[in-house]
């Protein structure tokens, strides 16, 4: 290998959900707080070039990176642990590979070859995760390969593990992840599983070199040593204990508390650093004592399927509510709504008084919408702080428009094109992707510039007059409706200023309403809480 980079592999045994994201973002941290340069990769095995066409009920969030990839919603979690921007060669999925691999076949790039699934796939692979390293410069590239051990699907990812150990076995680790039930009817955790999985990651010619463990406690001794003889490790010392805990921002604790770092640096003979940067620990260690919470209310749909794949579906948005009442010394306890109750029961919208804040995030479609817009009423009439994300602002357009400009069928195009005060409406460009079915990666996507107007809460939040946020969304407000909309009280604070496009909507007379056309939550970071999160946090707390 030609670049000084050091790989670590993180990949799953036994079963998926267990936290394998947080664990690679932890593991980048313990490296970052010694100083290196530290990046991650994800490498899903799905055919979908992106996570953009999937649904976020099944998937989860889809994670937007600066240069407007539709990523999984893990690499969400390297951008809040690292305090670093993922790119979109961070991310691969196997329609990815496959399809630049046959893009290069067409243009002779193989030089007449026959090209093959081994070895042309993992050749294609270690290219992007090289290429990630240089652009990156990352001294430690942790990567994720998504799945577990044994599946199909991920086996051609694990091939190109194997190949870049073989090249330079100092160079890269592997880390296996797996996981420990403690069946209820013995009430003892148990190792057989995780001893399987480390032997079907041997039969793709993987030995793992750690162990971490995840499951509902900590492992003793005896099964630590037990993991290690049974699954090839060197010592005992190599299975790190990840039992759960209350905050995924204690991982790093958790990992360095075992010397992972040390271990990680001595395998990989990378001259040791020491423990450097404290920030994190010390703000984990003071955010678990504060009692005092704040109510927040989130309106909107997807809500409807458990919790499981509600905190999924919109993960940024928990953590940035997360962060900035953090950093104002307060919990923020979430309420999700499923704003289909309001459609069915209209009065219901009152118990929003019960509440501290609304907060509208992104959406898609028509289910529940005129809930949301009682929702954003209350919030308007009733002087309830609120913050609308990407559809949120829209919404907040929509509902201001019937409500207090007399348009009664204000609506967007997306729902209901026929409306003929279509204050959210559609640009030439994505009138012609629509025609043409083209929706994969072709919606308003990755950051744009914005200027704020001086006296609005942006401004004031934001501290300066030029921002860039990311966005993702098919359609825009119309500026034909902006100046009777700013002169009844809804002014527009935020403008793109190639484009004039409108960003953010505020109302004058109320303690804080405002909506963004862009996704603020993926800004958001453990500690660097967003300036907008952080304006509905202190307009609750002003109150
Ligand atoms: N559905 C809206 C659009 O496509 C908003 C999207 C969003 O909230 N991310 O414009």
């Amino acid at each position: 290998m030609s670049s000084k980079t050091k790989y670590i592999f993180v990949i799953g045994g036994v079963l998926s959900g267990v936290g394998k994201g947080v664990t690679t973002a932890s593991i980048g941290r313990i490296f970052k707080n010694r100083g290196f340069n530290v990046s991650a990769i994800k490498i899903d095995p799905y055919i979908n070039v992106d996570a953009g066409t999937m649904n976020p009920v099944e998937h989860g969030e889809v994670f937007v990176t600066e240069d407007g990839d539709e990523t999984d919603q893990d690499l969400g979690n390297y951008e809040r642990f690292l305090e670093t921007d993922i790119y979109s060669f961070n991310y691969m999925t196997t329609g990815r590979v496959y399809l630049s691999v046959i893009e290069k076949e067409r243009s002779m790039y193989y030089k007449g070859k026959c090209v093959e699934v081994v070895p042309h796939i993992p050749m294609e692979v270690i290219g992007r995760i090289k290429t990630a390293a240089a652009k990156t410069k990352a001294e430690v590239m942790v990567i994720e390969v998504g799945g577990t051990a044994g599946e199909y699907q991920n086996i051609l990812f694990l091939e190109a593990a194997r190949m870049m150990k073989l090249e330079n076995p100092e160079s890269v680790a592997f880390v296996l992840v797996s996981y420990l039930p403690v069946p209820g009817h013995l009430g003892e955790m148990k190792t057989k599983p995780t001893q399987y999985a480390s032997r079907t990651l041997n039969a793709s010619g993987i030995q793992a070199d750690f162990i971490v463990a995840r499951g509902p406690a900590a492992l003793d001794k005896p099964r630590r040593e037990k993991l290690a003889v049974l699954c090839g490790l060197r010592s005992e010392d190599d299975v790190i204990a990840a039992p759960d805990v209350k905050s995924i921002y204690e991982i790093p604790q958790v990992l360095e508390k075992q010397k992972f770092a040390e271990l990680l640096m001595k395998r990989l003979k990378i001259k040791p650093r020491k423990l450097t940067d404290k920030g994190w620990d010390s703000f984990v260690n003071k955010i678990d004592k504060i009692e005092k919470s704040i109510k927040i209310a989130v309106v909107g749909k997807y809500f409807a399927t458990g919790d499981y794949t509600l905190s999924d579906s919109y993960i940024s948005v928990i953590n940035a509510i997360k962060h900035a009442a953090w950093h104002n010394g307060v919990n923020a306890e979430l309420t999700w709504v499923d704003a289909e109750e309001y459609e069915k029961n209209p009065g219901k919208v009152k118990e929003l008084g019960k509440y501290d804040a609304l907060i509208v995030p992104g959406g898609f479609g028509t289910r529940g919408i005129e809930g949301i817009i009682s929702a954003i009423k209350y919030a308007r009439e009733n002087n309830l702080p609120y913050l609308g994300l990407c559809y949120g602002m829209q919404l907040a357009t929509i509902e201001f428009s019937r409500n207090v400009l007399g348009y009664k069928d204000a609506h967007t195009v997306e729902c209901n094109p026929k409306s003929k005060n279509l204050i959210i409406n559609v640009n030439l460009t994505q009138a012609d992707n629509i025609k043409n079915e083209r929706y994969g990666g072709t919606m308003r996507l990755g950051a744009y510039d914005c200027d704020l107007k001086p006296g609005s809460h942006a401004r004031e939040q934001y501290k300066t007059d030029k921002i860039s946020e990311r966005h993702r969304h098919r359609y825009e407000f119309d500026n034909k409706y902006r100046e009777e909309m700013e002169s009844k009280g809804m002014e527009v604070t935020g403008v793109n200023p190639q484009s004039n496009l409108v960003e953010i909507v505020e109302l004058k007379k109320h303690p804080y309403f405002v909506g963004v056309q862009f996704h603020p939550e993926f800004k958001s970071r453990f500690l660097q809480p967003h300036p907008l999160f952080v304006g509905l946090v202190r307009a609750v707390l002003k109150k």
